[in-house]
């Protein structure tokens, strides 16, 4: 008898555990690790979701030696397993390292959609019938000759299926002129037979994309080439990181890797942030190796998303470009991982499973021995810092091809402006510069930072941001209450009404929006032309291209819009950027604000002077000495990074410390604040030198769904060792737990709140 271990799909939390089922006579041959299977489980008659990760074979004897009566598997969902044994391992190590369930892991690897056979069918939405002859050529020409088979169409089609060996049903409909009708008859005499096959994908027709070829490239981009190109070669695990200012030729050198590991036969997978997953960017790779490439984007439609996952399980791909989640696709033979823009937040999921696709990359890639090349202008903190102690391989790129040159950028002080008499939200300076661009017939961006203004509280007169003086990041205002709260410590400040810096009472939390600061625009300058982006403009499907694509043909004079024009097209003639309100993003209440606040503001200087034209950047600010700010004036990012993993070892925060974040969620606040006061109680017992942990507090968003939520924080440095003592504490919490109270752990979350 066969007996398989059966992982249940369940939603609680301490059963990793497995079940062993016996596999019916009828579905032995079908069954295989991997694949989901339903099982009824449990006292009722539930039926739960589960998947195979192990076949056993018993005797009789052995299974009734159990003493109780085993089940049988009731039905096997998959056709095809997209789990084997290494992938399983790789389930088990995020769901260790994440806190999360095995099974919750394993769903980032099945294909998308629901598991069943129906909607496994339904994965070939796209088929064609194949043409293929029954009998051998000679059988049917001395069939022919004996006149058995007389039709001059039966003739016809079975000589052209002689000479030709792919034929499909409409190659001889419409290439023939052959009826269905007639190939049915030809079918009936049994020289003839249909099978369904897959369509072929033609990407490079949908999308409409002629074929490009190498650039040749410059010094600077061949050195990088040839130096990951023999990692490549070498076939041993590297993590190399290309540090390249924007526009400094990263893709074309991503893509002469890929064509390195494609001679060494072997495969790629390159991430993108899901936000930079356009038209432009997928293009680019299609243009260059044509259908090779399977495209994972979670706007496509599940069927679309299925029948990519098909492509490449099949093997009929050798590239997959993606977001976050593509890291999972069942590529075999895997050589290269590309993550780009590897600072971008995206790559860090917000979903159970927490994962960081870093992390997961650098996993795959050791036990396949593949390179994993990531490649930013503004890497992150941590990875920065592991390429400067040698874990990480570093490659510079300081130039970009041709004359294009970094724009010059240049900080304006508010707290002067307003010395000065002007109270417009537009500083002197700015109004100059873009009136001679209107001169000059050459166009502008203004970017106006919204994020981060309802959660904070500033002096509007020295632009003071009121931080936690324990922990240096500032704190979240409650407007309800109206206090400030550290979501680290649980420092709260009451009565705020004095700024500490200068005295000032002219303290608020609010800021201006995109609608006025057009309007401004339009006092001051009637007679030009504006666009405007924000949430607003874009609620229809296309929009944000379509208001590109006006502002860069129709030469429109001045963009405003929020951080949505940060990213998207090179627009040869913007010479000027103009950047507002950035003070709420250098002070957010998140370790990790520094550096989105440093990538997000580079990244929008960076739309200035993309081609031949020299840019200029403005950005205004009531901070002009702050760090991030200079950095960015002086573009260096050195200096950014020195200042900032300093103050990380100060204040214990990655990469010197990890944080891990008890969640607890329930519908009864009081209940929840319980729970909470009774986790921490078991988390701070004993091993008080390895780890400290941070009383209970609710989040900036205490309800959410109509349910409570309280947070516990916890500093460490995160091993072996560290895990299991946390995995300890939470099954000695579990013991007592209440039911309709729900506990997620996660590492290194990128947001608190
Ligand atoms: P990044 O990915 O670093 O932002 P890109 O790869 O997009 O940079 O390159 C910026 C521009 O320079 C693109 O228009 C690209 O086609 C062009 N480019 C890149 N490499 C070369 C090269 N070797 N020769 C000529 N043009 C190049
Ligand atoms: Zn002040
Ligand atoms: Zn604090």
């Amino acid at each position: 008898m066969i007996i398989a271990k059966i992982l249940i799909n369940t939603s609680v939390k301490s059963l990793n555990k497995v079940y062993d089922y016996i596999v019916p006579e009828l579905l032995e041959q079908e069954a295989e690790i991997g694949k989901r299977v339903l099982v009824s489980f449990g006292r009722g008659k539930n039926t739960e979701e589960g998947i195979i990760v192990k076949l056993v074979e018993e005797t009789k004897e052995e299974v009734d030696k159990r003493g109780y009566k085993l089940k049988e598997i009731s039905e096997i969902l998959d056709e095809v397993s997209y789990v084997d044994e290494e992938r399983l391992k790789l389930a088990k190590y995020i769901s260790y390292v994440y806190f999360c369930n095995v099974y919750d892991a394993l769903k980032l690897m099945f294909p998308p959609g629901t598991a069943s056979k129906n909607s496994s069918k339904n994965l070939n939405t796209k088929q064609d019938t194949r043409v293929m002859l029954a009998k051998s050529p000679d059988e049917i020409m001395m069939d022919i000759e004996n006149n058995i088979i007389k039709s001059a169409k039966h003739i016809q089609l079975l000589t052209f299926l002689m000479y030709n060996e792919y034929v499909l049903t409409s190659d001889v409909i419409d290439g023939l002129g052959i009826s269905r009708a007639v190939i049915n008859t030809v079918v009936k005499n049994g020289y003839i037979t249909l099978t369904k096959v897959d369509r072929e994908v033609d990407l490079l027709k949908d999308y409409n994309v002629e074929r490009t070829y190498a650039k040749d490239p410059t010094p600077e981009q061949r050195e990088v080439i040839n130096k990951i190109g023999s990692y490549i070669y070498d076939e041993k695990y590297r993590q190399c990181l290309i540090f390249g200012v924007t526009g400094s030729g990263k893709t074309e050198v991503y893509l002469q890797l890929i064509e390195k590991v494609l001679n060494q036969g072997k495969k790629a997978i390159v991430l993108v942030p899901e936000i930079s997953l356009t038209y432009q960017t997928v293009t680019r790779f299609l243009s260059r190796f044509g259908n090779n490439v399977a495209i994972l984007h979670s706007k496509m439609t599940i069927a679309k998303r299925k029948e990519e996952y098909k492509r490449i399980k099949q093997g009929k791909v050798d590239i997959v470009i993606g977001a976050r989640s593509a890291i999972f696709a069942p590529l075999d033979d895997l050589g290269l991982v590309i993550i780009d823009e590897e600072h971008d937040s995206s790559y860090y999921s917000q979903t159970t499973p927490k994962y960081s696709t870093k992390d997961i990359a650098a996993y795959i890639c050791k036990t396949k021995d593949a390179i994993l090349v990531l490649g930013s202008a503004t890497p992150e903190i941590s990875t920065y810092n592991k390429a400067k102690n040698g874990l990480i391989d570093l490659f510079y790129m300081k130039s970009r091809p041709g004359i294009a040159v970094l724009p010059k950028i240049e900080l304006i002080d508010m707290r002067q402006e307003r010395v000065l008499g002007n109270t417009s939200v537009l500083s002197t300076a700015l109004k100059e510069e873009i009136s001679k661009n209107i001169k000059n017939n050459e166009q502008t961006m203004i970017f106006l930072n919204k994020r981060g203004y309802t959660s904070y509280l500033t002096c509007k007169s020295c632009g003071y941001v009121f931080k936690c003086p324990n922990c240096d990041v500032s704190m979240t205002y409650h407007k309800t209450n109206n206090l400030l709260l550290c979501h680290y410590c649980s420092h709260v400040e009451r009565n705020i009404e004095i700024c500490p810096e200068c005295g000032s009472i002219d303290i608020s939390s609010g800021t201006i929006g995109t609608q006025k600061l057009e309007e401004e625009l339009r006092e001051v300058f009637p007679n030009i032309s504006i666009l405007r982006m924000d949430a607003d403009t874009t609620i229809a499907k296309d929009s944000h291209q379509k208001i590109l694509d006006k502002f860069k043909n129709e030469n429109i004079n001045v963009l405003v819009g929020t951080q949505m024009i940060s990213k998207g097209h090179d627009i040869a003639n913007v010479t000027l950027v103009g950047i507002l309100g950035v003070d709420a993003l250098l002070g957010l209440n998140d370790y990790t604000a520094s550096e989105k606040a440093f990538s997000n503001i580079y990244q929008v200087a960076g739309r200035a002077g993309r081609a031949k034209l020299p840019g200029r950047v403005l950005i205004q600010t009531n901070d002009t000495s702050n760090y991030i700010l200079n950095s960015i004036e002086e573009n260096d990012y050195e200096k950014f990074f020195e200042n900032e993993i300093e103050y990380r070892k100060t204040f214990g925060y990655p990469p010197f410390l990890d944080i891990v974040l008890f969640e607890l969620v329930g519908g009864d606040f009081k209940v929840v604040r319980e729970e909470a006061e009774k986790l921490y109680n078991i988390l701070i017992q004993k091993n008080a030198n390895e780890y400290r942990v941070f009383s209970p507090k609710s989040p900036y968003i205490q309800k959410l769904n109509n349910k409570y939520r309280v947070n516990i924080i916890m500093k460490t440095k995160l091993s072996t060792r560290i895990y299991n003592i946390i995995y300890e504490k939470i099954s000695v919490y579990n013991k007592y737990k209440k039911k309709n109270v729900s506990l997620t752990v996660s590492k290194n979350p990128t947001f608190i709140n």
